[in-house]
């Protein structure tokens, strides 16, 4: 199947007389008719036994998910950062070591730099673009995996993925990629040597803004048992002894994440959600398509207008990740840019104040058409010089094109400068 058939028809099949519509199984529990049958799933989990990490209905999405990334399983979270989170703890321990590309989401910063550090677990922030020399000066003998986004949010910045992939591996350590802006439609990090693939579904994949979520995507590929990672390997005492890959093989690193971590944390989204997920998914395809076409008319448009200092698209004129899009992102870069509106934070204000269309909230990547301005709101507890190290200027905003027809877009953003 290609990807648009993908994304209706994976992860659920009705069998003679069953629902079309993968149905919401709204049950914490499942019914066995024996101890022992229950005693099995103990040992092996092949059947649904407890929806705090496990669900009919959550399941057929993940299967659609890993199909649409080209994963061998997946598991839903209940938050994009949770998915972070156990992205990371599946390997890191404390006293271990993980490297991140620096131009990451700001709440992957504070979850990264601040909150795994009180666990123990070090956060080493590198500059994504250092070539593999540079890159190789920051790992230590503790360090266990590599993170960074496809296009990260909100630097809009393209990742090398291959080349992240090559310096992980030299170092026998698995490359996670955060896929959220692109969505499997436009990028699929695995194909680039990525190992394991994170979203905040909250954005495009559900698209309407109608339910937070996220999701890890296992490609597979990583050999867990290379000796650097013995809780893959060795007997995991919380569970009977398992040895993940002897056991499981392949699927090693996302069925411990379920029946280790997703046991004991229980962040696991409701049947409910993933039924507003899956119905995103189904039109992801077309959605994305056209987030492309008018992002890239909204970017046309910005470039030419006199009251704007620079715009921020990897299509723009003379953007420095302009090759990098052409590898990673050749059928289209989303539906997120930002750019400088001239005189600052004061006309930033004005402008987005100005907004009838568009509208002001803490959001991104959705249907509608909204704006944020991030040296208020979401970096507002930097300083000037911490804004500029981030590449944040305070007349930067951050627009996040919707669905709605390109040339009311464009006549929003037009009365809105006349006001400024
Ligand atoms: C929003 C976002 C997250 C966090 O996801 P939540 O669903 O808000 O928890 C992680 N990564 C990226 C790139 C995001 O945009």
């Amino acid at each position: 199947m290609k990807i648009e058939t993908k994304c209706m028809h994976e992860g659920y099949t009705p069998k003679n007389g069953e629902p079309r519509v993968v149905p919401i199984v709204q049950s914490t529990t499942y019914s066995f008719d024996s101890t022992e049958h229950i005693a099995g799933l103990f040992d092996m989990p092949t059947e649904y036994m407890y929806s705090r990490f496990a669900n009919p209905t959550v399941d057929a999405v993940e299967k659609k998910i890993a199909a649409l990334e080209g994963g061998v399983g997946a598991m839903c979270t209940s938050s994009g950062q949770a998915a972070s989170l156990i992205s990371i703890l599946n390997i890191c321990n404390a006293g271990d070591s993980f490297i991140s590309a620096a131009t990451i989401y700001g709440g992957t910063v504070n979850l990264f730099a601040v909150t795994l550090k009180r666990f123990g677990i070090e956060c080493i922030f590198v500059d994504a673009d250092a070539s593999e020399e540079e890159l190789q000066k920051a790992v230590k003998p503790n360090t266990r995996a590599v993170f960074g986004e496809t296009l990260a949010n909100p630097a809009i910045k393209v990742l090398d993925i291959e080349k992240l992939a090559r310096f992980a591996h030299k170092n026998n350590m698995p490359l996670i990629i955060d896929n959220t802006f692109p969505t499997p439609i436009l990028c699929r990090p695995i194909e680039f040597g990525a190992d394991i693939v994170i979203h905040s579904t909250t954005k495009y994949m559900d698209g309407h803004a109608v339910q937070g979520g996220g999701v890890i995507v296992d490609g597979g590929k990583f050999d867990w048992a290379n000796g650097k990672y013995p809780e893959f390997t060795e007997p995991d005492e919380s569970y009977h002894g398992v040895s993940y890959t002897k056991e499981f093989g392949n699927m090693a690193y996302i069925i411990k994440a379920r029946m280790q971590l997703m046991r004991d944390f229980g962040c696991y989204p409701a049947a409910n959600s993933a039924f507003l997920l899956n119905l995103g998914l189904e039109t992801l395809h077309v959605r994305m398509k056209r987030h492309c076409e008018n992002a890239e008319k909204v970017c046309a448009y910005l470039e030419t207008h006199e009251k704007v200092q620079s715009v921020n698209y990897p299509t723009a004129k003379g953007n420095a990740n302009a090759e990098l899009a052409k590898k990673y992102l050749p059928d289209g870069c989303s539906g997120v840019i930002t750019f400088n509106i001239k005189g600052g934070k004061a006309n930033a204000i004005k402008f987005m104040d100005s907004l009838k269309l568009a509208t002001n909230c803490v959001h991104v990547a959705d249907i509608r058409t909204c704006v944020l301005h991030p040296a208020s709101a979401t970096h507002r507890q930097l300083t000037d010089e911490q804004l500029v190290a981030a590449g944040i200027d305070s007349g930067m905003i951050r627009l996040s094109v919707g669905l709605e027809n390109v040339d009311d877009i464009i006549a929003d953003i037009e009365q809105a400068f006349a006001a400024v």
